[in-house]
């Protein structure tokens, strides 16, 4: 390569740990890029882009590396590690945030809290923003504000051919689209967000309950009548626990597996909160194991109590299920696999954005996000050794084969690509599925983009 960017090659001491210690997910790869290169600056990327594109190889970019599939992480060719673009440059007048790709979800939360903003970050502090947001961004408050990527004004992007855009409603329009949601996907190294921030909610409060596992259908019964009547800034989150769960370890009179229901009211005062809550004041019927209502957590805080149930140096498998059906169907058909699960640390989550209607009602043209049903439900396998390995893969692929025939589609940024070719494109609407693909072969006509893992781009560069 022609210019001084850091770089390792496959064969130099330190390659390995390079490509691997950035990664969250500690699950065993068997693929490797031939080069790593850390650009410090965006002229760096444009060098790096043009060098690639000279030598026919193909690039894959990192952000932060929490990809549940190391997506970043592809057979051959450039691997972009964007980890020094770290600048966040807030406009609190404007309501606006410039902010670099490797930007942590709990570092742009707390930067923005500093100046009265806020904005939907994923609910865990460690999390790139670059992948978060180029995957759809399902974040706090996202009921209300909708999926973060519908909060990116504008991203300067370095193409394939190393040329520097700049995408916004007004101009390059397409590649902001596709910007919105793509993910994997997207043809080009994003070196910055502009984003749309929110005013901070001053007093987020927090209702949770944990009952038997037992009374699933009785509670998330409760659940689902109660959204009815809850508001569009209360999101509520269904999860059922094993024994090697944060909050509430086994212990006389507690049970070992359990169902969690936990509210978060993004609101001003415990008053609003109170009111806003008001709708499951009734109860399921059925007696808590622990209850706590409206605790005051700052909004820039939030990360933290959900960071407990994802350990670092683990083992995992993610995947994620649109349903039409509610929050109760959906639960009941993975209750009995939750008490099979091989490892105490595994859980699984569903949510109904807009409470039940079928759907949020996103906008219609501003993203390729458009995967959008009445349950959104994410199954994780969480364990340590790599020794149980095996056993956990076979229990999340029976989850697999059981919520299958219920979904209609996936989240991108948590689903598992590597289990069908179609995967990619179940998490998109037909319409945007298509149009991405065409636009894909417009920004990048020679394929030097990996593209979506396990969708055979590998194979057709140009599709
Ligand atoms: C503990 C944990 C909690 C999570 N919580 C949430 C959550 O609450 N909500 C949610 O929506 N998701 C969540 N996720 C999923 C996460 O948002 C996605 O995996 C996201 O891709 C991570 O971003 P990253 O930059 O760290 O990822 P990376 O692994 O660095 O990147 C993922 C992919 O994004 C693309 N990409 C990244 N940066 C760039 C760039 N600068 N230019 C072009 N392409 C780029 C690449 O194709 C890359 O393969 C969570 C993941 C983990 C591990």
């Amino acid at each position: 390569m022609a210019n001084n960017t850091a770089r390792v090659y496959r064969s130099d001491e330190g390659f390995v740990r390079q490509l691997i210690e950035p990664l969250f997910n500690k699950l065993a790869l068997h693929r490797s890029p031939d080069v790593i290169a850390s650009p410090r600056s965006e002229v760096e990327v444009v060098e790096l882009m043009r060098e690639a594109s000279q030598q026919g190889w193909k690039v894959a970019v990192r952000s932060g590396g929490h990809s549940w599939i190391a997506s970043s992480v592809r057979s051959g060719g450039l691997l972009l590690d964007m980890s020094a673009f770290k600048s966040i440059s807030i406009d609190a007048t404007k309501r606006t945030a410039k902010v670099g790709p490797a930007v942590r979800s709990g570092e742009l939360v707390k930067a923005l809290a500093a100046q009265g903003l806020a904005f939907p970050v994923g609910h865990c502090g460690t999390p790139g923003i670059g992948g978060f947001l180029l995957g759809g961004g399902i974040g706090l408050n996202w009921g209300h504000w909708k999926p973060a990527c519908f909060s990116v004004r504008s991203v300067r992007v370095v193409m394939a051919d190393g040329r520097v855009v700049v995408a916004s409603e007004s101009e390059n329009s397409e590649l902001l689209w596709l910007a919105r949601g793509s993910g994997p996907g997207f043809p080009g190294v994003i070196t910055e967000f502009e984003l749309e921030c929110q005013t901070r909610p001053a007093d987020t409060r927090l209702s949770s309950w944990l009952f038997d596992l037992d009374s699933l259908n009785q509670v998330t019964g409760w659940v689902v009548k109660a959204s009815r009547n809850l508001p569009s800034n209360v999101v509520v989150v269904v999860s059922t626990f094993g024994p090697d769960r944060p909050m509430l370890p086994p212990s006389e009179g507690v049970p070992s597996h359990l169902v969690g229901v936990t509210a978060i009211a993004y609101v001003d005062s415990e008053e609003e909160a109170r009111e806003a809550l008001n709708a499951l004041s009734e109860g399921p019927g059925c007696s808590s194991v622990f209850q706590s209502e409206l605790d005051p957590v700052p909004f820039e805080m939030l990360y933290s109590i959900i960071d407990a149930t994802f350990p670092e140096n683990h083992h995992y498998l993610a995947d994620t299920f649109w349903t039409p059906l509610d929050v109760q169907g959906a639960m009941s058909t993975i209750s009995e696999l939750m008490r099979e699960a091989p490892s105490g640390k595994s859980f699984l989550q569903a949510v109904m954005p807009g409470h039940g209607a079928a759907g949020q009602g996103l906008p219609d043209k501003e993203a390729v996000y458009s995967m959008d049903e009445r349950t959104l439900m994410w199954t994780y396998a969480i364990w340590k050794e790599e020794a149980d390995d095996q056993s956990n893969r076979r229990w999340m692929k029976d989850l697999v084969a059981k919520l299958e025939p219920i979904s209609k589609g996936h989240f991108l940024s948590e689903a598992d690509l590597h289990v069908s070719p179609q995967r990619a494109s179940r998490c998109f609407s037909q319409a945007n599925w298509q149009r991405l693909i065409d636009l894909r072969r417009v920004f990048d006509p020679h394929g030097t983009f990996h593209g979506f893992p396990g969708a055979g781009f590998d194979k057709t560069p140009s599709s």
